[in-house]
């Protein structure tokens, strides 16, 4: 990878990567299409990263279909995917790890110790690997990409960080290759996540200004599903992921939330501005 990396580098060319763990949907593609379009030479990941799941979670049953992620993204013009073992990321003896203390604990942090130490950590290995000048994140993952940021800032990596927006289903459930795992009953349910962001952006329109009032709603609405069980519903600010009182107008805020639609624990978020 990084041989052939350097070989399009010496013809001046741009390098976009588009990490990912695979089981592609149009949230990664609309990211892979920004990639190919941006940059002169495009590299995707598919890389399921053991370091970020804790010892409960989805990792050995995470979906997974490399021949499909294959054709669908040298469909879209895409010059390298790069497909690690994880044998090769992370060979016995390994026992270095990149964390961004503070902001890798809250939110989803509180409830996934270690999650974002991993995230990091091969983001990182992957940066070193692939050399991109630009990298693409979704939105989708509002606290990852945050944290990126602040990881690319405090090491000097160099590396551009462009974000962009979430891809939902027609009726606003949030691409995730865990949807996979829902029910039909649990299908339906999932869409409070949708609703309650969207009740929670009309009522800044419409002038409420005091997060806690917003959150008691959103979780009132998120409650009133059947098999729902909130982790975090929260508005916080957009530097350092803590809690804002008040949507004032002065900065972004971002609405975010993680909740189990029966065991699928699914996350999303949106970002508000009371404009005065
Ligand atoms: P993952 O494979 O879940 O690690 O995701 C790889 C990248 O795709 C991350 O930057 C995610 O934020 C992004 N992504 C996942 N789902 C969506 C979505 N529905 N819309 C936009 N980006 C997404």
């Amino acid at each position: 990878m990084k041989a052939a990396v350097w070989e399009e580098k010496s013809h001046g060319k741009r390098v976009g990567f588009v990490p990912t763990m695979g089981f592609l949907h149009e949230g990664h593609l609309s990211l892979v299409r920004a990639c190919v379009q941006k940059t002169g030479c495009s590299v995707v990941s598919i890389f399921v990263n053991p370091t970020q799941f804790g010892p409960q979670e989805d990792f050995k049953d995470y979906p997974r279909d490399v021949d499909r992620d294959i054709s669908l993204i040298k469909a879209e013009g895409v010059d390298y995917a790069f497909i690690p073992d994880a044998e090769e990321m992370y060979p016995v003896g390994f026992s270095t790890y990149a964390e961004v203390h503070e902001l890798q604990d809250r939110l989803c942090g509180r409830s996934r110790t270690g999650h974002f130490r991993g995230v990091c950590t091969v983001v990182l290995k992957l940066f070193h690997i692939v050399e991109p000048d630009i990298a693409f994140f979704g939105q989708k993952d509002a606290q990852q990409a945050i944290i990126l940021k602040k990881m690319i800032r405090d090491l000097d990596l160099g590396v551009k960080i462009e974000v962009l927006p979430i891809i939902r289903e027609e009726d606003g459930l949030a691409l995730s290759s865990r949807n996979l795992y829902l029910d039909k009953e649990q299908r339906k349910s999932a869409l409070c996540l949708f609703q309650s962001l969207r009740e929670a952006e009309q009522m800044v329109k419409s002038g409420e200004k005091n997060a806690k009032i917003i959150v008691q709603r959103m979780r009132e609405i998120i409650q009133s599903g059947p098999q729902t069980r909130i982790d975090y519903v929260e508005i916080v600010d957009m530097d350092d992921l803590l809690p804002v009182e008040t949507i004032d107008g002065e900065k972004d805020a971002l609405i975010a939330m993680a909740v189990f639609i029966g065991p699928v624990r699914l996350i999303d978020n949106t970002i508000v501005r009371r404009k005065e």
